[in-house]
């Protein structure tokens, strides 16, 4: 058993952002009403948030579009598909804050075309 663990982390990468590729700081909790899942803001103005589970994936879509006008919930309903970017990290491991292996949590990612490039 202890091999298939130091396998699991020999091939863990950090979790890369997917529009500017740098890697996106931990998922932090964050200072809102309504805000359930850990997140974040990458450099790129991509802004991100953590299912652990892999269970809740339009909720925490939702959030980061939220999360992406400020916190303003009409704002964010508002939003067309034309409006922002999309973006995932599968395989996620919220614990060791890497990329790879048996971990099953992923990353949503909003960026929104505002954004400069
Ligand atoms: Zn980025």
């Amino acid at each position: 058993m202890p091999k298939l663990f130091a396998h699991r982390s020999d091939r863990a990468q950090p979790p890369l952002c997917p529009f500017c590729r740098r890697e996106i700081p931990r998922p932090q909790e964050l200072d809102g009403l309504w805000f359930e899942f850990d997140g974040g803001l990458c450099r790129c103005g991509a802004h991100f948030a953590v299912d652990p589970t892999a269970r809740n994936g339009g909720a925490v879509l939702m959030q980061v579009l939220v999360q992406s006008c400020g916190g303003d919930w009409d704002a964010a309903l508002e939003l067309g598909p034309d409006d922002y970017r999309v973006g995932y990290i599968h395989k996620y491991d919220s614990f060791h804050h890497r990329v790879g292996g048996l971990a099953f949590g992923t990353i949503y990612l909003v960026r929104p075309r505002s954004s400069p490039d």
